[in-house]
């Protein structure tokens, strides 16, 4: 096989890519099947993936179920992005003692040492993984945590063949193919994967697979099937941006309906693979010589998020999400050069009440006054 060009993997020889992960020092993580979702977990080998399993998604609504066939990616994202692997749910940044006799000592911490290569990593999270580094990495103070866990991290993508009716990645440029960001790309075909490689390990490992060159019709096979995972996606974003009228209509009527539904919960900030926020506070011994200084994921959608002395800036439901969507869609561009919204769909899935902001958008868009 060409150097740089696909191989073809029998999903028999799934087992063979597991082995050469360990082999080169990373501990497999991939989708897994745990009470009812697909979830990211450790995996031992390739009977841990889901097999023959679809999941049906809508607004506020999740299952998964059986499917006729055996393929392991035929389903969309679930809950998890990479987001928690990289920018932990909590971490503990320091450590302060008191000796009884002198002074305060201040201790950093590290983030457990581990190598991980992700399994099934889909175009949309790519994306997102790309919008994180740049919020965490560059700048002169890049966040020594996410860095730690950046540099060890191995990344399987697989391209998309059965989006969920929340997806909507096509949209917003970011699926359904993986076109960068990954050291290897799996595409999924009946008989098994069209494998190719996106970084000089990728390439390593594919070297190491011996795999032979795909048969005749594979590669138009796998372009079919990407262009319609594409074509079918019921939802999507419109074009363009919208940070003007997003930011000079906040008194937008539309925003009072939405509150109206929002229980300001905060899964949809949980969920999006884009979001950063967090808060830091102590957490001190009861002995009073031990401190630890905590860092967890925060949102727009908490009280203490937009505390300034002495109260809330966002004191209700409505300025909340109104920060969160304009922020989303609009005020990334001045931050990021871009939206924040990958178009992965799960904050419409994950929201209990079922908001799609897909929905709500034209409606945020239309002038009030008619003009
Ligand atoms: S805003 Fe929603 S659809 Fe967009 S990236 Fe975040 S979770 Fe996904
Ligand atoms: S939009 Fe939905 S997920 Fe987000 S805070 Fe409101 S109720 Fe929770």
């Amino acid at each position: 096989m060409p150097e740089g060009s696909q191989g073809f993997l029998k999903r028999e020889r799934l087992q063979d890519l597991f082995d050469l992960l360990v082999r080169f020092g990373f501990e497999p993580v991939g989708p897994r099947v745990q009470d009812g979702i697909i979830v990211y977990a450790p995996l031992s080998g390739p009977e841990d993936l889901p097999w023959g399993v679809r999941d049906l998604q809508d607004p506020g609504s999740y299952r998964i179920e059986p499917d006729l066939g055996e393929r392991n990616f035929s389903w969309a994202n679930g809950p998890q992005a990479l987001k928690p692997f990289l920018f932990a749910p909590r971490d503990t940044l320091w450590e302060s003692r008191r000796d009884i006799s002198g002074p305060l000592s201040f201790s950093p911490l590290s983030p457990p040492n581990r190598r991980l290569a992700v399994i099934g990593v889909r175009s949309c999270d790519l994306a997102a993984l790309s919008l994180q580094d740049r919020h965490f990495l560059k700048g002169p103070f890049p966040d020594p945590f996410y860095k730690a866990r950046r540099q060890d991290l191995l990344l399987i993508a697989v391209d998309c063949s059965h989006p969920a009716r929340t997806c909507f990645c096509a949209s917003t440029g970011d699926g359904p193919e993986a076109r960068s960001g990954f050291d290897l790309a799996l595409g999924e075909l009946d008989e098994g994967f069209l494998v190719r490689p996106g970084s000089d390990l990728g390439r390593t490992l594919l070297r190491e697979l011996s795999l032979a060159p795909p048969a005749p019709g594979m590669e138009e096979r796998l372009t079919a099937q990407t262009d319609h995972a594409a074509s079918v996606q019921e939802r999507h974003l419109p074009p363009g941006e919208f940070r003007h009228d997003l930011v000079s209509r906040p008194d937008h009527p539309h925003w009072a309906q939405i509150a109206a539904r929002c229980l300001s919960c905060g899964n949809c900030t949980a969920v999006c693979p884009t979001c950063f926020c967090f808060s830091e506070r102590e957490e001190p011994a009861l002995d009073g010589h031990h401190s630890l200084h905590v860092r967890e994921w925060d949102s727009c959608f908490t009280a203490g998020h937009s505390y300034l002395h002495p109260a809330p800036l966002r004191e209700d439901t409505r300025v909340r999400y109104r920060q969160w969507l304009t922020h989303k869609l609009g005020t990334w561009h001045d931050q990021y050069g871009r939206s924040g919204c990958v178009g992965c769909g799960r904050c419409l899935t994950w929201c209990p009440v079922g908001i799609d902001f897909t929905d709500d958008l034209p409606r945020l868009l239309e002038d009030p006054d008619g003009g």
